[in-house]
C-alpha cells in the first residue's frame, strides 16, 4: 500500500495527456478560446505534478464573458423548448462520446478514484443534460408565466467539476438563460474540456462563457452589473461574502453550502449494509463531498459491535493511486486541502478524540479515518473537515438521537438506518435536512431536487424545484380595451 506503481495508470491515462498538449489554455467565450494570459498551474495532487497552465480570469475577462452571455441572450431565449432541447441532447451525446477522457482528466485534476469518475460524475453529469433537455421540451406548458433570468453567473467547487458545471449548465440554458460559468482554481480542466464540447454540439456561441481563475475572478462575476442570477456551490464562508456582495442588488442567488450531515443507525439496522453505507457517506471522494455522513451516530446497544465492524472494514480500503481501478480512496485535491484536515484532526484529538486511521501513502493522500470519545463541542464534530474523518457518538433514545443530529448550524443531508420503517419516517420529518436517505446514503438523480436549509443554503438543483431556480415570475399585462358605449339596457316587460 504504501509504494505505488504507476504501470497500469501511465497506460490509462495516455488520452489526457494528448489533450493536455493543447494547452495553455485561455478562457471560452463568445464561442472561441481566448489567448492566454496570466497563468497558474492545474496539478495532480495524487503524483505531485503539473497538469496543465490556465488563464487567471481578470475583471476585463469577466466583463467580456459577461457581454457575449447578454448578447447571445434575446436569441437564446427566444428559440423553441423544442430547439433548446436538441442542443441539450446534442450536448449529452456528445460528453458521452468523449466519457472516457472525461473521467481520466478529472481523476487526474481532482485526484478521486477513476472508477468513481467514470461510473459516477460523468454519467450523472450526461444524465443532467439529458433530464433538463425534457424539460426544455416542457417548458411552455409547464412554467406558464415564467421565463429566464437572463445572464446567470456560475461559480462551483473542486469536489464534482463537470458535475456541478452539469448541475449549474443544464437547467440554466434549458430554462432559456444563458451562463458564465468559473471552475474552482484546482480543478478547471473538465470545464475547458466541455467548452470544446459545446463547439461540437452547435450551441450558439455567448450561450456558455467560461472563465477560469480564482476567488478574484468569481467575485468580479458576483460584483458585475450584466448579471442577473448567481447560483454558488462551495464553502458557507463564501456563500455568506456573496450574499452581502449580491444584497439590494436585484440579482437572484441560489447557495449550495457546507454540511456536517448526520448518519444515524439505530439497534435494529442491518449493521452490515450500514457499513457500507458509511463507506460510501464519508470515504466516497475522499470524504469531499457536502453532504458527506460525516457524523455517525449509532444506538448505545449495538455501538461497540458496530465500531469493530466498522473498523475492519477501513482496514480494507485501499487508498493510492486514482488511476488504478482498484483504488477505493484517492488523493486529496491539494496540499492546502490536506494541511486543513490535518489541522482539524489534530485541534479534534487535543480536544480528546481517539482517532483510529488506516493506511495511506506518502504524498497528498489521507487514510480513512474514525474519532471516537468526541464530545458536541470538539472541533471534529462542529467543523466540516470535507476529508475522510468521520467522528462516532452515541444516542439511548430516538429523541437524543434527534436531538444530535440537529445540534449543528448545517441542514443538508441526514441518513437513517433502521429495520423499522415507521421509526425511520419519523425520525427523517424531525431531522433538519433538505434531503434524507433511509437505509441509503449519497443517492443523486437529476430528477430529486437537492440542496440544504440552515447554514448550508437555499434553493434547490434538480428536477421541477430546481427548474423554478433559473426562472422567474413573468406577468404580462396588457391595457384593458378602453370601454365603449353601454348597451341600453332592455326593457323589462311591463
Ligand atoms: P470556496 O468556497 O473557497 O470555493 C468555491 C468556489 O468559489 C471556487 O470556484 C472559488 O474560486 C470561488 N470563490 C472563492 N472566493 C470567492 C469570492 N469571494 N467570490 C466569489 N467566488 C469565490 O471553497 P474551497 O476553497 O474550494 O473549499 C473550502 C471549503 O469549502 C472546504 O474545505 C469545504 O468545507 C467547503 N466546500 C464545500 C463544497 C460544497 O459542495 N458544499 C465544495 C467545496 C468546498
Amino acid at each position: 500500500l504504501d509504494t505505488m506503481d504507476y504501470g497500469p495508470a501511465l497506460e490509462s491515462d495516455a488520452i489526457a495527456r494528448d489533450w493536455l498538449a493543447h494547452g495553455p489554455f485561455g478562457h471560452f467565450i463568445n464561442g472561441q478560446f481566448t489567448a492566454p494570459g496570466a497563468l497558474f498551474d492545474s496539478r495532480n495532487p495524487a503524483r505531485d505534478e503539473v497538469l496543465a497552465q490556465v488563464t487567471q480570469g481578470t475583471a476585463q475577462d469577466v466583463d467580456a464573458a459577461v457581454s457575449a452571455a447578454r448578447a447571445a441572450f434575446p436569441a437564446w431565449s427566444g428559440l423553441s423548448g423544442h430547439a433548446r432541447a436538441r442542443h441539450l441532447y446534442a450536448i449529452a451525446r456528445q460528453i458521452q462520446k468523449r466519457e472516457r477522457l472525461f473521467a481520466v482528466l478529472e481523476t487526474l485534476d481532482n485526484g478521486k478514484p477513476l472508477r468513481e469518475a467514470r461510473d459516477i460524475d460523468v454519467p450523472l453529469a450526461v444524465r443532467h443534460f439529458y433530464h433538463h433537455a425534457g424539460w426544455a421540451e416542457l417548458g411552455a406548458e409547464e412554467f406558464v408565466g415564467q421565463g429566464p433570468h437572463g445572464v446567470c453567473g456560475q461559480i462551483i467547487p473542486w469536489n464534482f467539476p463537470l458535475l456541478m458545471l452539469a448541475w449549474k449548465i443544464a437547467p440554466a440554458l434549458a430554462a432559456g438563460n444563458t451562463v458564465v460559468l468559473k471552475p474552482a482554481e484546482y480543478t478547471p480542466l473538465t470545464a475547458l474540456l466541455f467548452a470544446e464540447i459545446c463547439i461540437e454540439a452547435g450551441l450558439p456561441a455567448g450561450v456558455v462563457n467560461i472563465v477560469t481563475g480564482d476567488g478574484t475572478t468569481g467575485a468580479a462575476l458576483v460584483a458585475h452589473s450584466g448579471v442577473d442570477k448567481i447560483a454558488f456551490t462551495g464553502s458557507t464562508n463564501v456563500g455568506r461574502e456573496i450574499r452581502r456582495a449580491t444584497a439590494g442588488s436585484g440579482k437572484a442567488l441560489t447557495l449550495e453550502l457546507g454540511g456536517k450531515s448526520p448518519f444515524i443507525v439505530f439497534a435494529d439496522a442491518d449493521l452490515d449494509a450500514a457499513v457500507e453505507g458509511v463507506v460510501d457517506a464519508i470515504w466516497f471522494n475522499q470524504g469531499e463531498v457536502c453532504c458527506a455522513g460525516s457524523r455517525i451516530l449509532v444506538a448505545e446497544a449495538v455501538a461497540a459491535q458496530f465500531e469493530a465492524k466498522l473498523r475492519a472494514r477501513m482496514d480494507s480500503l485501499r487508498v493510492g493511486e486514482p488511476l488504478d481501478k482498484s483504488t477505493d480512496i484517492g488523493a486529496i485535491v491539494h496540499p492546502r486541502q490536506l494541511a486543513r484536515i490535518r489541522e482539524l484532526v489534530a485541534q479534534g484529538q487535543a480536544a480528546g478524540g481517539v482517532l483510529y486511521q488506516g493506511r495511506a501513502p506518502e504524498g497528498c493522500f489521507f487514510p480513512p479515518a474514525l474519532m471516537v470519545q468526541v464530545s458536541p463541542a470538539n472541533p471534529c464534530v462542529s467543523e466540516e473537515i470535507f476529508g475522510p474523518v468521520a467522528v462516532l457518538m452515541t444516542f439511548r433514545t430516538p429523541e437524543e438521537a434527534v436531538e444530535l443530529a440537529n445540534t449543528t448550524r448545517y441542514g443538508l443531508a441526514a441518513s437513517i438506518w433502521s429495520e423499522n420503517l415507521t421509526l425511520a419516517m419519523d425520525i427523517a420529518a424531525r431531522v433538519k435536512a433538505g434531503v434524507v436517505w433511509i437505509n441509503a446514503t449519497n443517492l443523486f438523480d437529476a430528477n430529486a431536487p437537492f440542496g440544504g436549509m440552515r447554514e448550508s443554503g437555499f434553493g434547490r438543483e434538480g428536477a421541477r424545484s430546481g427548474m423554478g431556480a433559473y426562472l422567474r415570475p413573468m406577468r404580462i399585462i396588457a391595457p384593458a380595451p378602453a370601454p365603449g358605449p353601454l348597451a341600453p339596457l332592455p326593457q323589462a316587460a311591463p
